[in-house]
């Protein structure tokens, strides 16, 4: 195994065991459902928004590892952050594992391992499922203050 499949194991066993940041928020600015069909994950975001920074960002969901250890450490990273950091951090993790030819962002961190995937299309859903379903809760909340 090359380093990167041990670092891959040991992440996604690692957080789908201890998923970090997963429970409700009761008062989210905005959330979103997802669900991946071939897999059967199901997950549910939820974004607290102050103004235009992620004051705090949760999960819940029920899936494979995979879908479990990538909304985790998904959440991780988007805490703080802006809603336009927030997007750039998505389109990142999208290309790089759908993209033979994406370079791991730095700023990615440990999702990097997430690039094994790209093998696997139906593991790709898995990973990206929170992602795709994030950048729909933040485009929804978009949408509401632009109708205020
Ligand atoms: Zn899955």
């Amino acid at each position: 195994m090359s380093d990167l499949d041990e670092l891959y194991q040991e992440v996604i066993f690692d957080h789908s065991k201890k998923p970090r940041n997963c429970r409700k928020l009761e008062h989210p600015t905005c959330d979103a459902g997802g669900h991946n069909p071939l897999c059967g994950d199901h997950v549910h975001i939820y974004l607290d928004l102050d103004g235009e920074t992620i004051k705090d960002v949760s999960f819940e969901g029920k899936g494979c590892a995979i879908s479990t250890a990538s909304a985790s450490m998904m959440t991780g990273l988007l805490k703080g952050k802006t809603r336009d950091e927030a997007q750039k951090l998505i389109d990142g993790f999208i290309a790089l594992v759908t993209d033979e030819k994406a370079t791991a962002g730095d700023e990615l961190g440990k999702l990097k391992v997430f690039s094994g995937v790209r093998k696997f299309p139906v593991r790709v859903k898995c990973a990206s499922l929170a992602w795709r379903t994030a950048e729909a809760a933040l485009k929804r909340e978009a949408k509401e203050i632009s109708t205020e």
